[in-house]
């Protein structure tokens, strides 16, 4: 799923209008460098055809590899006991584990009518700043932290890559479901003041448009239902609990040579609060 999501983010055609420019000048404007620290992995090379075309057309070759969601523990939420005396599935509980299963879904073609995400999702609001061909757009765009601990940084007043679901034209804003699909490096003659006529290399994070299953009441009777039937299904949380370095307490103890009372150092795992908020994956069975 994500590899097509990126191949066509990343399919490389040449920009429309493909103009005479001068290459070779490094961007001397601040402003086109890249705030990106540097690679850690680059995944693919360049593909041949990309190359011909590099004196003018538009290049994006992954940069950084997405971060995948990567859940800390495993449990499993069990149907038949909702609601039944003595255990810890309500019905409550399973709502809310709906809600954001709801969310790490994207609506396709796939014969479950989704599949699971496998980058992290955001709302984005976004300014189209140049079009890259192929509805995919370089955007001055903001969006919230998402992921366990925040892995994805939010994002302000950031230019971003985007592969947007229509055909769209510049100067538009909007505000779309995106997925982050990792940072790319974008080869491109910037068509936007003041860097018109310009070849930049831009590291950037991009997000593929897509839209999430919808949590409503026929939304969650559906989940259940193929549940029932069989189906696969698992959400992650991120969810608090008491921090087993310091069993919660916030601190420890160290015992004092001819004193009374135990020395109590702050736990630096939890930063003394005695808790720790951890990444778990709850599967769902009937
Ligand atoms: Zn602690």
């Amino acid at each position: 799923m994500t590899m097509r999501l990126l191949f066509a983010l990343l399919v490389s055609t040449l920009w429309a209008s493909a103009q005479t420019t001068t290459v070779g000048t490094k961007p001397a404007d601040p402003a086109a460098a890249t705030a990106s620290p540097p690679a850690t992995t680059i995944t693919q090379t360049i593909p041949k055809a990309a190359e011909a075309d590099e004196d003018t057309g538009v290049i994006i070759t992954p940069f950084r590899s997405l971060t995948l969601p990567d859940a800390k523990a495993n449990r499993t939420f069990q149907l038949s006991k909702v609601n039944k005396l003595g255990f810890t599935e309500t019905s409550k509980e399973l709502q809310r584990l709906y809600s954001a299963f709801a969310t790490q879904r994207i609506i396709d073609g796939s014969p479950a009518g989704s599949s699971k995400a496998t980058g992290y999702l955001t709302t984005i609001n976004y300014a189209l700043v140049q079009d890259l061909g192929d509805n995919r757009f370089l955007a001055k765009a903001a969006w919230p932290a998402s992921g366990p601990n925040e892995v994805l940084a939010a994002g302000v007043d950031t230019m971003a890559v985007l592969l947007l679901d229509k055909p769209a034209k510049l100067g538009d804003t909007g505000k779309i479901s995106g997925m982050h699909v990792g940072t790319v490096a974008l080869r491109f003659t910037a068509d936007y003041a003041p860097l018109v006529g310009k070849r930049l290399t831009l590291r950037r994070e991009a997000f593929v448009e897509c839209a999430t299953l919808e949590d409503s009441p026929s939304g969650l009777q559906k989940f259940v239902d193929a549940i029932n039937a069989g189906a696969e299904m698992s959400a992650t949380t991120n969810e608090q609990i008491s921090c087993k370095k310091c069993g919660g307490l916030g601190f420890t103890r160290e015992a004092q040579k001819g004193q009374l009372l135990d020395k109590r150092v702050p736990c630096a795992e939890c930063a003394s609060s005695g808790k720790a908020i951890i990444s778990v994956e709850t599967k769902f069975v009937p």
